[in-house]
């Protein structure tokens, strides 16, 4: 039980919302999550993350899809092979939020769906915490600036593949992937928001896929810190621009902020620096090395390692 009770406002019952909804709700303060939608299901994701999220959360063996052990990255001529460490999974999203709904309602904390926060709202809760995703409008009522943006697209061809590798090609800024799941393959791309759907349609030509029938879901993927200064107002997820820059990945980087953030409760101020000191070099530095890796790779592959072992969330880059 929490020495003092706070009346704590989440906005947005994505996972990171959810999951402080949990925690906070268990150490005994007043919980109340804001979700614009009816549900929690639906998120635009390929839920490629590793094993690191049991750190967080015991996921149920009927949210893991497969184990993903590989990603080989195709430059041209040369092929790259990362092997994940820690392994990963295909997680479906929609049970993993499912599972987190149940434990956050559990808990205590009350969950408004369909409602679209304003800053009304606000006015009744100690703490407000916006997890509110990559246009988050808790950020633009504080009157933040957006971080840059990246475009995710995907979409699934009905097909059949046991193998446990996923696939990426090189994209303007960004990749194309293809991730063989259990009675699906999805492809997808990140790069650029103006160009990535017309660069995803052109690479399908090349490759020989038949897209003429499938619908593509595209949404934002923010990557570089924006927090406010307040000890009232706080962001995690991405509604704080917490995703790797070399993958999009924003699952396990929002859950670990989301710990930071607890770890201080209620001195949202001291877990504004640890955030920003733990995440803004990790964000420069990713963003120096999958350029860097995107100009060896068209320019001198012969230089780049062919087997490389990596940890995809946390690497010493
Ligand atoms: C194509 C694509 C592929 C991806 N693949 C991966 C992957 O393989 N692995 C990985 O780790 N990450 C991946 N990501 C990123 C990942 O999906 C996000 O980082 C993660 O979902 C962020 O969680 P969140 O809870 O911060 O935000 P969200 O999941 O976006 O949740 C935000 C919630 O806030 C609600 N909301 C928004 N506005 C309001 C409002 N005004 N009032 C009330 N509620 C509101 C939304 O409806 C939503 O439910 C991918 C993203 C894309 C686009």
């Amino acid at each position: 039980m929490a020495q003092q009770s706070f009346k704590t406002a989440i906005i947005g019952a994505g996972t990171i919302g959810l999951y402080l909804a949990w925690k906070l709700s268990q150490q005994g303060h007043k919980v109340t999550v804001f979700e614009k939608k009816s549900n929690t299901s639906g998120k635009v994701c390929s839920g490629l993350i590793s094993d690191r999220i049991n750190d967080f959360i015991d996921i149920p063996s009927e949210c893991i899809i497969k184990e993903i052990g590989k990603c080989q990255i195709n430059f041209g001529k040369t092929k790259v092979n990362l092997k994940f460490s820690p392994i990963h999974y295909l997680i479906d999203r929609d049970l993993l939020n499912q599972h987190l709904l149940k434990l956050a309602q559990d808990s205590g904390a009350k969950i408004y769906f369909k409602h679209d926060v304003t800053q009304e709202d606000f006015s009744f809760f100690d703490k407000i915490i916006g997890c509110d995703g990559a246009l988050s409008k808790t950020r633009k009522i504080l009157k933040l600036p957006d971080p840059p943006m990246k475009l995710g697209v995907q979409f699934f061809l009905n097909d059949k593949d046991q193998s446990q590798i996923v696939q990426t090609w090189p994209a303007k800024q960004g990749f194309f992937w293809r991730i063989p799941g259990r009675d699906k393959i999805e492809y997808g791309a990140m790069g650029d928001p103006h160009s990535i759907v017309a660069d995803l349609k052109e690479f399908c030509k090349k490759q020989g896929l038949d897209i003429s029938k499938i619908n593509m879901e595209a949404a934002f993927i923010p990557s570089g810190i924006v927090m406010p200064i307040s000890q009232r107002f706080a962001l995690c997820g991405d509604a704080a621009g917490m995703t790797k820059p070399w993958s999009g990945g924003g699952v396990v980087w929002g859950l670990k902020a989301a710990q930071m953030l607890l770890n201080e409760f209620p001195d949202f101020k001291r877990y504004r620096t640890n955030a920003i000191s733990f995440y803004k070099p990790m964000i420069d530095k990713g963003n120096l090395m999958l350029n860097l890796v995107l100009w060896f790779g068209q320019n001198a592959p012969f230089l780049l390692p062919r087997n490389v072992v990596r940890d995809n969330d946390f690497p010493i880059v």
